[in-house]
């Protein structure tokens, strides 16, 4: 392809895919601009060591910037590791669970697992693999359209931690509060990490892959309570291990450079352009209802998956009553530079993606189509 004709297909559309997903056209810039040199660095965020002092400063400047903007508290470490959400699936049990005792001190503990879709069920599937795993909640029967109230979950004082996903970006359920736990609560944020804030002192460990809702694929956020690293035993393979990456501040093997570079300007972007994150919340509060309200105007044409009490304002999944109708809506939203609407295989239908970044303008010319579509079709 000659430079000319790549430039022909440089045109950005409004991205509503689940991720690697939207990023804010200011940091892109930002980044384009610093490619070939970082200031100050003499060579590119690429090409430089993760010992430099430029570098160092950019993980701390990464760090100290979650820590403000999640006024994480001292009892919390914050780790930039590797390995997706996925490999979390598996640490949190190799560290937490693996020779943890119940309250007798003799018998092994148990982890407990809330489930609201499919992340939560493959992060069970990999915990039953390293230890004893009890499902606290499980919305199958109503295909995952719904969340727990706390009355229905039994949480054990002495489990060796509890897990949930506060926001099942398949189906689009969303736990919108901090819930409270006798044992330690993990939390998988993946997909709405600094959608709002949280109390991260309620948490034993939150997780988050950057790739939806925080930056680029690459990194992931741990923040895990101190305490908590005890728990790693010093048999694991080093790489996963929290205490090692903790007693070398994310730095016991080379940390995904650029990828903590970008997020460290994403939470820049929601600390200096957006104003922290109780404005980011009224922004995605702002978003979501802007679609969820043309879905509760047309509701025989949009037919939402999440009940409305447990709906996601990152994830909007909703039907069409044919397959004829769901065709043609991706085709109308294709013209109109609406891209990666089209929902998982495994609930259908379409979900738009409205992380962070995604901007209001992208999310009213959805509404607007819907509208057109509903009227035109209904
Ligand atoms: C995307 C996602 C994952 C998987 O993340 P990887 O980085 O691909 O391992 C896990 N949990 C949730 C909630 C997700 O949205």
């Amino acid at each position: 392809m000659t430079a000319s004709a790549a430039n022909l297909n440089a045109k950005r559309l409004y991205n509503f895919s689940p991720g690697p997903a939207v990023l804010p056209v200011s940091v892109l810039e930002r980044v384009r601009d610093e490619m070939l040199c970082l200031p100050g660095a003499g060579a590119s965020i690429l090409e430089l060591s993760h010992r430099s002092k430029q570098f160092i400063e950019i993980q701390e400047n990464a760090r100290q910037r979650l820590i403000r903007l999640l006024k994480i508290p001292d009892s919390h470490e914050v780790l930039f590791l590797q390995g997706g959400a996925r490999l979390q699936f598996s640490m949190i049990p190799i560290n937490l669970l693996r020779g943890a005792k119940d309250k007798t001190g003799s018998n092994p503990a148990v982890a407990q697992y809330i489930l609201t879709g499919t992340w939560g069920k493959y992060a069970v599937g990999e915990a039953k693999k390293e230890g004893s795993v009890e499902t606290i909640y499980d919305a199958k029967s109503t295909n995952y359209d719904r969340l727990p109230s706390s009355s229905e979950l039994s949480i054990r004082e002495d489990a060796a931690y509890v897990h949930m996903t506060t926001n099942e970006t398949i189906q689009g359920v969303q736990f919108q509060n901090d819930l409270s736990s006798p044992a330690p609560l993990v939390a998988d944020c993946s997909s709405d990490f600094l959608y709002r804030p949280m109390d991260i002192s309620k948490y034993g460990l939150v997780y988050a892959c950057a790739q939806k809702n925080a930056g680029p694929a690459g990194v992931t956020v741990v923040i895990i309570r101190k305490d908590l690293l005890e728990r790693s035993t010093d048999n694991l393979p080093g790489y996963l291990s929290y205490k090692n990456h903790a007693a070398e501040g994310s730095m016991w093997n080379t940390p995904p450079t650029f990828a903590i570079y970008t997020l460290g300007l994403v939470t820049q972007w929601i600390e200096e352009t957006i104003g922290g994150l109780d404005a980011m919340l009224k922004v995605n509060h702002e978003k979501a209802s802007t679609v969820y309200n043309i879905v509760d105007k047309f509701p025989t044409m949009f037919i939402g998956h999440a009940q409305k009490d447990s709906r996601s304002l990152m994830n909007v999944t909703f039907k069409f009553a044919t397959e004829e109708l769901e065709k043609a809506f991706l085709k109308g939203a294709e013209a109109r530079d609406l891209d990666s609407l089209k929902g998982h295989r495994s609930v259908g239908g379409i979900r738009a993606s409205i992380y962070n970044a995604m901007p209001m303008a992208g999310v009213k010319l959805l509404a607007e189509y819907m509208t057109e579509f509903a009227n035109k079709n209904g």
